[in-house]
């Protein structure tokens, strides 16, 4: 979609359509899906090495930068990372919502909250928190809604364990994760959705996931989304993977057909490491 039509697009538009003629925009090049990566601190960093981090990663990527960069800083630091990376092209993401709009609910943040502090990401349904915290399919599809619902763009985490993929139940519970998350979620929607592809095995272990495995969920969960929308929808979301990935994996992983960035924790923590990370997504997800 070409600057013209976005212009001609937008007039005449209510505001919620203007920003899903954008967000479609900015998620394609010349009719690629637009590369995405995230890096996810966990409960890291402190005040003063979370500030320093997002200055590095705003200070190295170029306003002409040609991939969706994100920094998802724990709560307490989304605002001083908010003032980092303010003017540059990386953008600001939580590593969890509230499902609940606000009210009585003892430290919960709620989407207002993050969008008042300038998040406009969010992730949702990270292995860490539907397996050591327990959240349950019910909620994580709870709270996607909210997210969508109050304008933030979500990464909506899927993937299976080590037992599952050993027993050949990989898919099944891939597939089951998507149905339940994107049961109430409509097609329109679907513009603000990246769906990453988080084998529950690879993340934090060191062990990344082969290409081809990667290449074959990612397969299947386009199949997922044709099954749950249609075709076209499957083939423009983008989908990205995400499990021990380091500079060295990278190039294979990205250069996997239907790959299109990473959600990235421990590497992002290292300023250099997660933009060559950047850049990997950037050549290698366009050139695949
Ligand atoms: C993650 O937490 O989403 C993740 C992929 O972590 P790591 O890169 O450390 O495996």
């Amino acid at each position: 979609m070409n600057a013209d039509l976005i212009s001609a697009a937008l007039r005449g538009c209510d505001m919620a359509r203007a920003g899903r003629i954008r967000s479609r925009a900015a998620r394609t090049i010349r009719g690629m899906r637009r590369p995405f990566i995230g890096g996810n601190w966990k409960m890291n960093t402190d005040h003063a090495s979370a500030r320093s981090l997002a200055h590095a990663i705003a200070e190295g990527t170029g306003a002409d930068w040609a991939a969706d960069v994100v920094v998802f800083p724990p709560f307490p630091y989304l605002l001083p990372v908010a003032e980092a990376i303010a003017g540059s092209p990386v953008a600001l993401g939580a590593q969890d919502l509230s499902g609940e709009v606000n009210g009585a609910r003892t430290g919960e943040v709620s989407a207002e909250m993050l969008r008042d502090v300038g998040a406009s990401w969010v992730i949702v349904g990270h292995s860490e928190r539907r397996h050591t915290i327990g959240e349950s399919e019910a909620l994580i599809a709870d709270k996607l809604s909210m997210a969508l619902g109050s304008g933030l763009r979500a990464v909506l985490c899927v993937g299976e364990t080590r037992a599952e993929r050993d027993a050949g139940k990989a898919h099944d519970i891939i597939a089951a994760q998507l149905r339940s998350a994107l049961a109430a979620i409509d097609a329109a929607a679907m513009d603000d959705v990246v769906i990453a592809y988080e084998p529950v095995w690879a993340i934090g272990t060191g062990i990344t996931a082969q290409p081809a495995d990667a290449g074959e969920a990612h397969r299947e969960i386009r199949s997922a989304l044709a099954a749950r929308y249609d075709a076209r929808l499957a083939s423009g979301v983008r989908v990205v993977y995400g499990g021990s990935l380091v500079p060295a994996t990278a190039k294979s992983i990205f250069a996997v057909d239907g790959v299109d960035g990473g959600l990235v924790g421990g590497a992002s923590l290292k300023a250099h490491d997660f933009l060559a990370l950047c850049t990997a997504a950037t050549v290698g997800v366009a050139a695949s």
